[in-house]
């Protein structure tokens, strides 16, 4: 197993890859390159699957829904602030977490799943 020089958490919160830490992990928002584009590892074999997204779905409904209450509750806006607002803050939010997350799991696979990924 090739080990690795780049901090997990570094790798992480950069979206980097987790072997040389150079190449953006992301071609788009949330699809993965098929290949590290600095160092060619092979990405194609990495599993996020529905892990990642689960947690998120659970974790920002629950801000989220927490927060639309206390401020219908505390400053009693109209309808349409609650309908521009939450999207605002939501879908960025939610976009920037599965990134974190899909980085993390990719990470995570190098670390322990090398051999499946062809190393
Ligand atoms: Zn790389």
């Amino acid at each position: 197993m090739t080990e690795p020089s780049v901090p997990l958490v570094r790798t992480i919160l950069s979206c980097r890859c987790p072997r040389c830490g150079r190449g953006n992990l992301f071609n788009g928002v949330l699809s993965v390159h098929p290949r590290c584009p600095a160092c060619d590892l092979d990405l194609r074999q990495t599993d996020t699957g529905d892990a990642g997204a689960v947690p998120i779905i659970i974790l920002l409904g629950a801000i989220v829904g927490g927060m639309a209450l206390w401020t219908e509750f505390r400053f009693e806006p109209s309808w349409w602030m609650h309908a521009l607002l939450w999207p605002t803050v939501t879908v960025p939010a939610a976009i920037w977490l599965m990134r974190l997350s899909k980085s993390a799991m990719i990470a995570m696979q190098y670390r322990h799943r090398s051999t499946e990924m062809g190393l």
